[in-house]
């Protein structure tokens, strides 16, 4: 299983589960998926062996924790980003046309990668993918300009109302930049990084073998060129550190849960004065206690009493920002929905949603004697429920 594997495929797609699936979600996907294109089932259906197979390499990674939290991680810092990346020029909006293997073949061409930020697992892993791309060799040809900036994607958690009305908050974003102290090249201030003694500066080794030479990068500097003898103290001679920096960020009136904000130019900075990347945050809104939401009308279910129901009333209920009495009109059967219009969210147009009110009639679950004995007669009064059309049905088993 390959990192572009990783990149290129949807595993949440193909198990047909939301992102924020549970495992157990997960695992009761795959059996009804894998059960429904097992071979066994479907003989000499090829497209169904390619379907189990597919649904089977899905779960191999999001059955398993530490897998699935290793492609979470991986896509949304790259998934994203690198779809931009390639679309750049093509403008496909969101596009699937995808050619990882352009990004992988490129950046074993280049020796002078730009291994400095290299230092943990994850970064390690990637730094070559995004290493800039600078007339990296294998790929199709293409005009390349400064590499754009990569995407950044962050998720962030609204309180109902906030989400109702629209909020500005501010949003701290951690993501790789430069060393202030030392301006990238990870020498100690007042240093300067020298050349490196093996390769001369040059980055790259030769070695004769034979009538043939071979160049490979060099091992001494990484193919920097440059060796640092004294390290800078803040990035101990990455010359890459982790930058906070905070944004504040608009969410319109009406955003909904699970809504993905996109702020063009507001992701990681482009190399050498290219376009910087987008940021897109993924709005979650906790509930409310009170009030749900169906779209731009927002919903609330109010209790009332059988006597309500059958004779009629008028009801006050709260709204996000007041009160609104409703009337609830003789004979109301329980579940039926009352709409006060406008009370819902209000767009920045000026177009609002409705409160939809439930109304739920209530059963008593104790009565005192003399409800009780007034119910009594009220049921002598009242005419059985129209049930013929059951009765019939029962018959046939008795
Ligand atoms: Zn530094
Ligand atoms: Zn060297």
């Amino acid at each position: 299983m390959s990192s572009k594997d990783w990149l290129e495929k949807d595993y949440y797609a193909v198990l047909g589960v939301e992102k924020s699936a549970s495992s157990d979600e997960i695992k009761k996907s795959y059996r009804k998926l894998a059960r429904e294109s097992h071979p066994d089932h479907n003989p000499g259906d090829p497209k169904a062996e390619e379907r189990f197979k597919t649904v089977s390499e899905a779960y191999a990674v999001l059955g398993d924790e530490k897998k699935r939290r290793e492609y979470d991680e991986m896509r949304s810092l790259f998934g994203s980003g690198a779809f931009r990346r390639n679309a750049r020029g093509g403008g496909q909006p969101g596009g699937m046309p995808f050619d990882v293997s352009d990004l992988f073949g490129g950046a074993t061409g280049g020796a002078g990668a730009d291994t400095r930020f290299g230092g943990g697992g994850f970064t390690d892993l990637f730094s070559t993918i995004f290493s800039g791309g600078g007339g990296g060799a294998g790929g199709p040809a293409r005009p390349r300009g400064p590499a754009r900036g990569r995407d950044v994607e962050t998720e962030v958690a609204l309180d109902f109302e906030d989400a109702v009305r629209g909020v500005t908050l501010p949003l701290s974003l951690r993501a790789p930049g430069v060393c202030d102290t030392c301006h990238g090249n990870g020498a100690k201030p007042g240093t300067h990084p020298v050349a490196c003694p093996v390769c001369h500066g040059a980055g790259v080794t030769t070695r004769n073998q034979g009538s043939f030479s071979f160049s490979e990068p060099c091992r001494n500097c990484q193919g920097v060129g440059t060796i640092v003898e004294e390290k800078c103290p803040e990035c101990h001679g990455t010359g890459g550190v982790t930058k906070t920096r905070t944004l504040n960020v608009r969410f319109p009136a009406g955003v909904a849960d699970g809504q993905r904000i996109r702020l063009t130019g507001r992701g990681e900075p482009g190399e050498r004065g290219g376009p910087a990347g987008d940021l897109f945050v993924q709005v979650k809104v906790r509930p409310d206690e009170l009030f749900g939401r169906a779209g731009d009308d927002l919903t609330l279910t109010v209790p009332i009493t059988f006597p309500e129901a059958v004779l009629g009333t008028d009801l006050r209920v709260p709204t996000l920002d007041g009160t609104v009495t409703l009337r609830v009109p003789p004979g109301t059967p329980s579940g039926r929905v009352l709409r006060a219009r406008g009370k819902g969210v209000v767009r920045k147009d000026g177009r609002a949603g409705d409160l939809l009110v439930t109304l739920d009639v209530l059963v008593p679950a104790r009565l005192s004697d003399e409800a009780r004995a007034a119910l009594e007669s009220f049921a002598e009064q009242t005419p059985p429920a129209a049930r013929e059309h059951l009765d019939a049905r029962v018959r046939r088993f008795s």
